[in-house]
């Protein structure tokens, strides 16, 4: 599967950081290394989207 990187936009500071898609499974607690606040990714957005990648998505 291929490594890639997401960039996951902190609600509580706008900071920018990079996760691997496939670690970004429903339920997945997400921490930002700025100001430590957290993110449940709430369904399978992220693999789902990797899925569609793999499979190669028009865009
Ligand atoms: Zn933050």
């Amino acid at each position: 599967m291929a490594d890639l990187t997401i960039d996951i936009t902190c609600p509580g500071c706008n900071t920018v950081f990079k996760k691997k898609a496939k670690d970004l499974k429903k339920g997945t607690l997400i921490k930002c290394p700025k100001c430590g606040d957290s993110t449940t990714i709430r369904d399978d957005y992220f693999t789902d989207m990797v899925k569609g990648l793999e499979k190669g998505s028009p865009e």
